[in-house]
């Protein structure tokens, strides 16, 4: 066993890991990097990466449909879906050399690629080394999780970790999750031409607004998706080489689907096992690693980010917070991760984005103390280059404090996640709408949503009476 001692050793090197161990690394610190799988970790390899190069296609898969509006007639294409799976490794091929062991070991870092665990308070072992460090970051992410439905050991189902190597084979697909990733994966292998059942306990994307949900749901069951919300998967059985997955509605019937493969995306499970936690102080649950705001565990050498921590799982989110751990164990500066201004991005078409709360989560906060919140909505429709690009479906939805202090935003429609930018801006930096309705953008964007949303807000203060009247007021005295 060969002895290691460093200022911070990072275990995982997935969005989370990778992120602090270039950072600290730049900054100088002695860092040393455990990784037990690939370089990249999900992010790259079987998550935001893969899906959103799927995605890619299965929109030009589609593109013909959008044409006839503008007096353009184009043949449905045709699709090769095995040239659809190179492209997908193609993508991630591309990217694969910013995460890898090289560029790392050439930003000075020491990548380890072995399994680490702890074996005490201040001490990793990975394969043949024995790390002791300043500072611990867990970055070890998760994985998907598993529902406990019977018959579905005896099923061969797919997940985020092998799907991706399946597409070229898909041709009759039933997706068990109606969060982001199943309504993604649904929209993409129906696009591209496979037969899709989308099986869902509750209804689609239940964490965003219900009414921008809807637009979503309308574009699924118009690609061919068979949507079956509030219905709960009970059990699991062979059909040959086929695959039998018994669904109960609401109002208790049972229904038997069939199809080629299976994709569990019912949510995300923390990785805690395995990893000696226990042995090292390091308080957790089935749900993640506890951490408190300043990103620390129970252990004060060690700190936890990214999915592990059971938190919002999104690669932005272990970026920022990798950010702060940084602050925090290389320049000792207090750190607190918030998630007032959390964004997040459905990539479906629509696309639906959202930061902050949704309409209804600031009536329900509302509920509990302080005003109605102040909800404006603009559709697609109204915006001209929405209209000259025939692409007037979805909207803005803009809801905020009697103040003009921004609660959340959500957009559905052409470019939403684009358009969220200035909204995090505008929301990470406490400004109010004043800020955006002041804005001179370029005609015709869409992005003139948001400033015209945010303009309403001031409108019935500016054309009042009061005001009116202060108007004639000064016209008076010339
Ligand atoms: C299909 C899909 C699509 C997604 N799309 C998006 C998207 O569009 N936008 C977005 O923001 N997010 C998206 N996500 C979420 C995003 O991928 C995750 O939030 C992000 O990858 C989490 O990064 P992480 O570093 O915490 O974990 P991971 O990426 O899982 O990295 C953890 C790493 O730790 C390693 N590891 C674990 N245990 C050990 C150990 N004991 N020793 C050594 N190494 C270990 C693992 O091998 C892994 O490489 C998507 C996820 C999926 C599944």
């Amino acid at each position: 066993m060969r002895d290691l001692t460093t200022d911070l050793c990072v275990i995982g090197a997935g969005s989370a890991g990778l992120s602090v161990a270039a950072g600290a690394a730049q900054l100088g610190a002695a860092t040393v990097l455990v990784e037990e799988g690939v370089m990249g970790g999900d992010c790259l390899n079987y998550g935001c990466v893969p899906s959103k190069a799927l995605l890619a296609a299965a929109h030009a898969a589609v593109a013909h449909r959008a044409a006839s509006p503008f007096g353009v007639t184009a043949p449905a294409p045709a699709i090769d879906r095995a040239a659809v799976a190179r492209h997908v490794q193609d993508v991630i091929s591309g990217i694969a050399p910013h995460d890898s062991v090289a560029r790392f070991e050439g930003l000075g870092v020491t990548v380890i690629q072995a399994r680490a665990r702890f074996v005490d308070r201040d001490t990793v072992e990975a394969g043949e080394v024995r790390i002791k460090a300043r500072r611990f970051v867990l970055a070890v992410g998760s994985s998907a999780f598993i529902p406990p439905i019977a018959g579905l050991d005896r099923v061969p189902f797919l997940t985020n970790e092998t799907i991706f190597d399946r597409i070229a084979e898909i041709r009759d697909l039933i997706v068990l999750g109606g969060g982001p990733i199943g309504v993604e994966m649904a929209q993409a292998l129906a696009r591209l031409g496979a037969k899709v059942q989308l099986v869902e306990m509750g209804q689609l994307l239940p964490r965003d607004d219900a009414e921008a949900a809807s637009l979503v749901r309308a574009a699924l069951a118009a690609d061919g998706v068979a949507l079956h919300e509030n219905s709960t998967a009970t059990e699991a059985a062979p059909a040959g080489d086929r695959v039998r997955l018994a669904c109960r509605d609401a109002a208790g019937n049972t229904q038997w689907l069939e199809g080629g493969h299976l994709l569990v995306a019912v949510g995300r499970k923390p990785r805690v096992e395995g990893l000696g936690l226990d042995l090292a102080g390091i308080a957790f649950s089935p749900k993640g690693i506890n951490i408190d705001a300043g990103l620390r565990t129970s252990n004060r050498r060690v700190y936890a980010i990214g999915d592990c921590t059971g938190g919002p799982a999104f690669t932005h989110v272990a970026g920022a917070q990798a950010g702060l751990v940084i602050r925090s164990a290389l320049f000792r500066l207090p750190v607190r991760f918030e998630t007032r201004a959390l964004p997040w991005v459905t990539y479906a078409d629509p696309e639906l984005a959202q930061i902050g709360l949704t309409e209804a989560a600031a009536r329900a906060a509302a509920r509990g103390g302080g005003g109605d919140p102040v909800v404006i909505r603009i559709p697609y429709g109204e915006n001209d280059r929405a209209r000259a690009e025939r692409a007037e479906t979805g909207f803005i939805k803009v809801v905020a404090d009697r103040r003009g202090h921004i609660l959340g935003v959500t957009i559905v429609g052409r470019q939403a996640g684009e358009m969220l930018a200035p909204w995090c801006l505008a929301m990470s930096r406490r400004l109010k709408l004043s800020a955006l309705a002041g804005l001179m953008l370029p005609y015709p964007t869409l992005s003139e949503l948001s400033k015209r949303a945010a303009g309403q807000f001031y409108a019935p203060k500016l054309f009042s009476p009061a005001v009116r009247h202060l108007v004639r007021f000064l016209r008076w005295f010339g």
